[in-house]
This record gives C-alpha cells, sequence and structure tokens, in this order.
C-alpha cells in the first residue's frame, strides 16, 4: 500500500484543496499532519492570536476528517524530526502541501524539507494555493496563469473518504489539540477578546463567505471604509484566505455566480449589489498580485524593495512604538483603532492605512520597526500583504501616490459621532464629539495628549521622501521597480506626487 502525508500548512480545508486531492490520487493510504512548530510560533511575527486560529481550525478539520473515517496527527515540535519519525513508523513516500510565500523563517525551514526529502528519497510534491507564480520570468504571464488556475480549474469537492494508516487511528485519537495558552505567557495575550472575536475554521468560512454574497456584500461598496460598517459590510474573509480555510478559487466561483445572479435576477439592489461586487473582486486581484511582490523579491522583508528609499532615516523610539501600538498616543482615532486591533485582530483597509501613515509619518518610525508588532495584532496576517503594504503606506516603493492619512480628518469622514472611539476609548465616553475631534488643543481628563506634532512631524517625513522621489536615483529605481512588480491591469501613477489629504 502507498502511503502519502499531506502536510498541513496555511491549508486547514478539505473543499478545495489540491494538495489533498494530489495525494489521495497518488497513495492509498493519506495522513494529515499539522506540526505546530515552535520556532515559528516563537518568531517575533506571531502571536497568539495567530495560533487560537490554528487550534480553531483544527478542531474544525478534526470534526471534519473524523466524519469521514479519518483523522489528523498533530504534533509541537519541529517539522524534520516529525516527519523522520513518521518515515520510521509508517513509511511515506511522498509528501503534499501547498506552495507557500512566507517569511525567510518558512523559506529556510522549506529548504531544509527539501534536503530531507532528498536524504530519504521522499517525493515532495507542491500545489498552487493562488495565482502566485514561484521564480516569475515575465509579469506579463500572470494573467494567463491566474485565469488558468482561478477561474477556468472548478473547485475540487471535499473527498468522501481519506484513509489513514490504520495504526494511527488510535495514535491520533489520543492527541488532544493543543491550547494556544501552552505557547504564550498570559500577559502576551490579555487584551484578546476571543469570545467576539472572528471565528477562523472552515466551516465558519463557508458561512461567512454565503452571508456576504447573499445579504451583507451588498453594502460592500461605500461601507468598507468607516470602521463602524466594515465589519459587517467587509467580506471578512481575509483570515480565511490567509490560514487557507478557504480557497481563493471557491471566492471567485461563488462571486461570479453571484454577479449573475443579481445581473439576471430581480433583486431590487442589482445595481447596488453589481458595484459592489465589482469592487469586492478587484480586491481579490490585489490578493495574489502583492503576494506575488513578496514572492518575487523575498528581500523586502528586511530592507525597502526601492533601493533609492533604503536610507530613509527614522527615529524609532521605542517609547513612541509602545504609545502606538498600545492606543496611547493622544490621537483618538488612531489609539481607538490600535486598540481594537490588539482586541479583535481585525481593521479595515483604511484605518490599517492610516495607523501605519501615523506611525511612519508621524512617529517617524520605520516599517520594518513596526512589521512584527503589526502582524502580531492582525488575525489575517498575510506577509505578502503585510510587508507590500507596509512599504507603500510609508512610501518606500516609489511607484505610487503617497498618502499621508489626517487623524483628525478621517473622524470627520468615517466617525463624525466618535461612535468607534467611544467603545475603543471608555476613557472618553463623557466627552462630546466636538470636544474629541478638537482633541489637539482640548483636555480630555485622562486621557493623554498627543504626544508629538503630527503636522510639523509629517511635514520632515514627507520631505525626506519626496527629496529622494524627486532625485534622478529615485526617478530611476521606481522605473525599474514599475517594470517589475507594477500592476499590468491599469497604468500606475509615475508622476511625482503626494496626496495631501492632510491639512
Ligand atoms: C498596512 C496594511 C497591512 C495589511 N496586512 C494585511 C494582511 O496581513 N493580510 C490581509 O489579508 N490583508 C492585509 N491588508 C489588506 C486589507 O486591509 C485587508 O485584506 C482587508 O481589510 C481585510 O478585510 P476583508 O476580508 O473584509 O476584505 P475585503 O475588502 O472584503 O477584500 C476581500 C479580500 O481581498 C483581499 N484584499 C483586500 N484588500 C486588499 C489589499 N489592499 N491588498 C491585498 N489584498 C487585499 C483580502 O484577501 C480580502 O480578504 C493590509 C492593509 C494594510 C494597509
Amino acid at each position: 500500500m502507498t502511503t502519502a502525508i499531506w502536510w498541513i500548512k496555511r491549508d486547514f480545508r478539505l473543499h478545495d484543496n489540491d494538495a489533498l486531492d494530489a495525494a489521495l490520487k497518488h497513495a492509498q493510504l493519506v495522513l494529515p499532519v499539522f506540526v505546530f512548530e515552535s520556532d515559528l510560533i516563537a518568531q517575533p511575527d506571531y502571536s497568539a492570536m495567530h495560533v487560537h486560529a490554528w487550534c480553531q481550525a483544527l478542531h474544525d478539520l478534526r470534526a471534519r476528517l473524523i466524519d469521514r473515517g479519518s483523522n489528523v496527527y498533530i504534533v509541537t515540535g519541529e517539522v524534520l524530526s516529525v516527519f523522520t519519525q513518521l518515515h520510521d513508523e509508517i513509511g511515506f513516500d511522498t509528501i503534499f502541501s501547498h506552495e507557500e510565500t512566507g517569511t525567510h523563517w518558512t523559506y529556510k525551514r522549506d529548504i531544509s524539507v527539501a534536503h530531507w526529502c532528498e536524504r530519504y528519497a521522499v517525493e515532495w510534491n507542491e500545489s498552487y494555493q493562488n495565482g502566485v507564480i514561484r521564480c516569475l520570468k515575465n509579469r506579463n504571464d500572470r494573467q494567463s496563469v491566474f485565469q488558468q488556475r482561478l477561474i477556468k480549474s472548478p473547485t475540487v469537492a471535499a473527498p468522501e473518504e481519506i484513509p489513514i494508516p490504520s495504526a494511527m487511528h488510535e495514535v491520533c485519537a489520543a492527541q488532544d489539540i493543543p491550547i494556544f495558552e501552552q505557547f504564550f505567557k498570559a500577559d502576551k495575550y490579555s487584551k484578546i477578546q476571543f469570545e467576539t472575536m472572528q471565528i477562523v475554521s472552515e466551516t465558519a468560512a463557508l458561512n461567512e463567505l454565503r452571508s456576504f454574497l447573499t445579504r451583507r456584500g451588498v453594502a460592500y461598496s461605500g461601507g468598507i471604509s468607516s470602521p463602524n460598517t466594515a465589519f459587517e459590510a467587509g467580506s471578512r474573509l481575509s483570515p480565511h484566505l490567509a490560514w487557507g480555510t478557504l480557497s481563493l478559487r471557491t471566492v471567485f466561483g461563488a462571486t461570479s455566480n453571484a454577479q449573475l445572479h443579481y445581473k439576471t435576477g430581480v433583486d431590487e439592489n442589482a445595481k447596488q449589489w453589481g458595484k459592489s461586487l465589482r469592487a469586492f473582486t478587484s480586491r481579490l486581484h490585489w490578493h495574489d498580485h502583492f503576494i506575488q511582490r513578496l514572492e518575487s523579491a523575498s528581500e523586502m522583508e528586511f530592507r525597502a524593495i526601492n533601493p533609492a528609499y533604503r536610507n530613509v532615516i527614522y527615529e524609532d523610539d521605542p517609547t513612541k512604538l509602545d504609545a502606538w501600538i498600545n492606543g496611547y498616543t493622544g490621537y483618538p482615532m488612531i489609539d481607538a483603532c490600535m486598540r481594537c486591533l490588539q482586541a479583535t485582530g481585525f481593521m479595515n483597509f483604511r484605518m490599517r492605512a492610516m495607523v501605519v501613515s501615523f506611525a511612519v509619518y508621524g512617529l517617524h518610525l520605520s516599517w520594518r520597526t513596526i512589521h512584527a508588532p503589526l502582524a502580531r495584532v492582525f488575525l489575517d496576517y498575510e506577509p505578502g500583504i503585510h510587508l507590500s503594504q507596509l512599504q507603500m503606506q510609508a512610501g518606500v516603493v516609489g511607484i505610487n501616490t503617497i498618502r499621508v492619512y489626517s487623524p483628525v480628518k478621517q473622524i470627520i469622514d468615517q466617525d463624525p459621532d466618535c461612535v468607534f472611539i467611544k467603545r475603543w476609548i471608555p476613557e472618553l465616553s463623557s466627552f462630546d464629539s466636538a470636544a474629541i475631534t478638537a482633541y489637539e488643543t482640548t483636555v480630555l481628563g485622562e486621557y493623554p495628549p498627543p504626544i508629538i506634532d503630527f503636522k510639523v512631524n509629517s511635514k520632515l517625513m514627507k520631505d525626506q521622501i519626496f527629496k529622494v522621489r524627486k532625485s534622478q536615483d529615485g526617478k530611476a529605481a521606481s522605473q525599474e521597480v514599475l517594470q517589475k512588480h507594477g500592476s499590468r491591469k491599469k497604468p500606475m501613477a509615475t508622476k511625482s506626487k503626494i496626496q495631501m489629504q492632510l491639512f
């Protein structure tokens, strides 16, 4: 009997899982394996939120596997020793997994897995999880690969049976899924509101997708900018796509069906649905676009993708970093967002961009300095999107319009009654919105005064960035970045332009 391993990593699902499907086509027995990798968990960009998400996803996955007469082998430790031990015990010939575009740590781990496979004469078969291309030579190829993988290929149904080696039934049944508290000290997760946090599992993902395409999604266009509405109007699929409890192909397929339904049906909001789902689909394309950037330029984890911006000077004051990440800067909209992130792991795009622009332009913190602390409070941490967005918002990619978000304008536009702010900053609940909006000149009880002068500081940072942007070296380097990493869908802004949302 041939035996294979399905190595679960960022793909906690049975439906539309190419790695699992390939394993079942190859071998008579397939053992699903998940390793709580101690060294990965100890990385500065990983947190209790992420491990909690894996635990939830595993509980759901295990229940679905047991329904199919199967189970999952769960170990804490290091992947290579787990494979060695399993190789001795069950003698598999192939490992099936998805390709992962991750950080330097996961890349190095994958290299060592490849070496281990060579040594043990085991095949390692990696399937595509999305439209991201390894060793991409020409970005113009992306569109056809994307079409082929995500639009033209049908989704794969969840298998009805996953036979595992008989000896492993008892072993798996005796294994508990760890609890995340095992890996972290209590103060590392004390702020997380687990009871209200989004559930990450295949069951939850399919429910989220359904509720978005049948009910919530109508409000998407216009609803995703404010933190008061985005929690409901946004798809909330990001943690599911990040941890693989849902496939991107499933989302594209279901969205395309929904678009057809609203176009040809009699829904009274058909026009609004059309607008919302068009906007949503373009975000789905961005998902791969940004992950591709890290895949093609892995050095961007450590330095700006655009070499011209590598010498920008930051203050990187740890006191300011601490005030920012914990929500005590004296800027109500920033603090509300940071406290909300610490508790829920979610924030809408505009507010994420605003807190990064505040950290870089206002507090003079480098994108590198804020990378790990911010990743830890994003339930949907996806390294490719995260690093690309951090650099974009910090203005060091050189091919996008520079946006510096005014924290006060964002209150006026997105939370004029300060509902969101008061929810997350209880010290401000007795003040009216006019007083809160005038925080720069009003004493607000115990709430701290602004720790910096945003207008003065942001001008200093903008001057630095703009100087690079206008320089000959800056222009030449940006052309290269545009060529290599720019979107092929629409022409990018190549003109040096700073968008003044500020004053
Ligand atoms: C500094 C910063 C860091 C970010 N880090 C992450 C991250 O680690 N993981 C992550 O999934 N998103 C990240 N984003 C992108 C975006 O904010 C979230 O994807 C979005 O807010 C998630 O909400 P949603 O699922 O309701 O998204 P929707 O608006 O419903 O979008 C659907 C899906 O499209 C993708 N998507 C949406 N916006 C973007 C975008 N701008 N770039 C790339 N893909 C996008 C996501 O997979 C998302 O789930 C970041 C944005 C910023 C500004």
